[in-house]
């Protein structure tokens, strides 16, 4: 018997409408482990060597980790891993929520997409058995009106559905995927994947349960969270205020509140979209994950001029500060509005509120008129023009159908400089946080192989703090180091932060709950993991686990063309910030430079092309992947 695991994968193919299962041994889990690694094992093993991302031939996974409904506290996160519309290389996303649980418990630990199907269709997936069916009739459907059908036509009111609105539908390249309509696996475009396959959604049910194998350590792991985590300082804060209590005031303070598409990093609204300020206005409830004791999440509700429908949940930081700061607008009910929009259509709120800065910073400059946005007055600030443009990126109406593009392919069609106002690596949007304050995310936007990500790794107030130290001290790492050095000591913590988040992403754990920083540490994961499984597992290994995932995510990237050159980021963080309390700070190039260097070095990768050299695979255990090493 298996346990932590289901050790079925359910391959699909659309094409013909037939599905198969497999059943890797147990070497095989433990090496992969889940999500991510899961992903791009596939990616590597099944697609042909370079593919176009919305090509039938292109699969889609989705993988949860032997730790997903454990109990575990952040034990809900699974992994949609293809390669991006936006970007052309690997792209993923994490996301929380029931589904994951909910797959292994309807037996199965993965799902392997491929080919496209003739008609929009969905799965059904119910204690193993698996349906095809029709769902023309959803297509073009919101999706909290998809959802509640597919639900009545199954027959089960709690399935658990992961599905896409009309933005997944139209390509959009950033349309994202979400589960019970609160729970988004935001980046990389996977919701257009899903929509090039014709494939609406994937809803599951299982009774089953899944079998760990030793229950008395998981069920003490999971009382002594919940008796604790209150008193932790970050999961405390977390807790109370959510990510959009946590985040606004702080970085505003400090000078890092990316603003004016990141020309400032401090906004004199700040006060006016704060987590305060939210908790006092449109806040109904508080909201979680499966066996999460943090209930990080908000929910809003409005019933003023933009209607919000709390259905959908709420804004998190991200969304406060793209659809706020970084567009200039101070009107916190068209912030929750915009992420109701979101969660509807299926757009990803970072890479739509980047792109929308973007297009306010080229109307600013006279390089879109009114004109070119269907008479919209598109500056910062303005909410209104805000809030129409994303249901025209939804629609790809007008204005949209250039947005919807993302902002790198935007800014080629619109020329005259706007490749400067374009804020993304690899194609892929940066996230609300501000390299020029925060040194390990100019690393992680840089590095990361599907391009900006916040979540690659600890972000720099981990390494700062002293409380944080007992985690760190694990790894090796003894003493802070201060946010702004891209010094060795901030790589290395770069790199082994790095390994600890790709354990996550891999295992389907949250990063609010566990790792660096947070309550449960990583020695403590391996503790969880035995128990889960019977394996015999050590902080050691999952380290390795986690540099073959960030490796292993390299080589699917690195086989769709990209190289060192890609790892650069947008010039803007090379410039004086113009206002906060870092007002003039830059990055350096030189400095930054070497820090890739020393990354490259540490990783053992080919410091000129950024590839992973045979020898480092090797020591991975990925010899089997040499062959497909790029050409040099
Ligand atoms: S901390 Fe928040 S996002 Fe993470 S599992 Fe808990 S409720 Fe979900």
């Amino acid at each position: 018997m298996r346990h932590g695991i289901t050790g079925k994968v359910l391959r699909v193919d659309l094409s013909s409408e037939v599905y198969s299962i497999e059943e890797p041994d147990e070497k095989f889990y433990r090496t992969y482990g889940g999500g991510s690694c899961f992903a791009c094992w596939y990616l590597l093993r099944e697609r042909p060597a370079r593919v176009e991302p919305l090509d039938p031939q292109s699969p889609l996974v989705f993988a949860t980790g032997p730790l997903v409904g454990s109990g575990i506290a952040g034990d809900s996160r699974f992994t949609i891993g293809a390669i991006s519309p936006l970007t052309g290389c690997y792209g993923e996303s994490q996301a929380g929520g029931w589904w994951g649980p909910e797959l292994k418990r309807a037996g199965y630990d993965a799902i392997l997409v491929e080919g496209k199907a003739e008609r929009p269709i969905y799965l059904w997936i119910r204690d193993g058995e698996v349906q095809f069916r029709d769902a023309t009739g959803l297509w073009g459907k919101v999706t909290g009106e998809a959802q509640d059908l597919i639900r009545q036509e199954v027959g089960h009111p709690k399935a658990r559905v992961v599905l896409i609105g009309p933005a997944g539908e139209n390509l959009v390249r950033y349309a994202s995927v979400v589960n019970n309509l609160r729970h988004t696996n935001g980046r990389s475009g996977m919701g257009a994947v899903m929509g090039s396959k014709n494939l609406k959604a994937i809803a599951v049910r299982g009774t089953t349960g899944i079998s760990f194998k030793d229950q008395d350590t998981l069920k003490r792991m999971i009382k002594w969270y919940a008796n604790t985590f209150k008193d932790h300082p970050i999961e405390k804060i977390i807790h109370e205020g959510g990510t959009i209590g946590w985040d606004v005031t702080e970085l505003n303070q400090a000078g890092i509140l990316p603003t004016y598409n990141f020309h400032s990093g401090s906004f004199e609204h700040a006060d006016e979209i704060c987590g305060h300020t939210f908790h006092k206005t449109y806040f109904v409830e508080a909201d979680g994950c499966h066996a999460c004791p943090i209930r990080c999440k908000r929910v809003a509700r409005s019933t003023g001029p933009y209607q919000v429908d709390p259905t959908y949940g709420g804004p998190e930081y991200e969304t406060t500060a793209a659809f706020g700061s970084l567009c200039g607008v101070s009107n916190l009910e068209a912030i929750c509005k915009a992420h109701e929009l979101c969660n509807k259509y299926t757009l990803d709120s970072i890479s739509t509120g980047v792109t929308i800065a973007f297009a306010m910073e080229c109307f600013e400059n006279g390089l879109l008129t009114s004109e070119d946005t269907d008479g919209l007055e598109l500056r910062f600030g303005n909410e209104q023009a805000m809030i129409q443009v994303i249901e025209k990126i939804a629609k790809r109406e007008g204005i949209g159908d250039l947005l919807a593009e993302g902002s790198r392919r935007a800014a080629e069609k619109i020329g005259g400089g706007a490749q400067n106002y374009a804020m993304n690596v690899k194609g892929l949007e940066c996230p609300m946080h501000e390299p020029r304050g925060k040194a390990t995310q100019a690393l992680s936007y840089a590095l990361s192989s599907i391009g900006a990500t916040h979540v690659e790794c600890p972000h720099d107030w981990t390494f700062e703090l002293d409380f944080s130290i007992p985690d760190l001290a694990e790894l090796g790492i003894f003493e802070p180091v201060p946010p702004l050095s891209l010094d060795p000591e901030k790589v290395r913590r770069f790199a082994y932060g790095q390994m600890t988040w790709n354990v996550l992403n891999t295992l389907g754990l949250c990063i609010f709950t566990v790792g660096p920083g947070k309550l449960l540490k990583m020695s403590q994961v391996a503790e969880a993991l035995n128990a889960a499984t019977g394996w015999d597992t050590s902080l050691w290994e999952l380290m390795k686990l986690g540099e073959r995932t960030i490796t292993i995510k390299r080589l699917v990237s690195a086989g769709q063309g990209i190289s060192r050159s890609d790892d650069r980021l947008p010039d803007r963080f090379f410039d004086p910030l113009e206002a906060g309390a870092l007002k003039g700070r830059a990055l350096d190039r030189e400095e930054f430079e070497k820090a890739l260097e020393l990354y490259y070095g540490m990783m053992g990768w080919n410091s000129e092309t950024g590839v992973p050299t045979p020898g480092k695979l090797a020591e991975l255990g990925l010899g089997w992947a040499i062959p497909l090493l790029p050409q040099q």
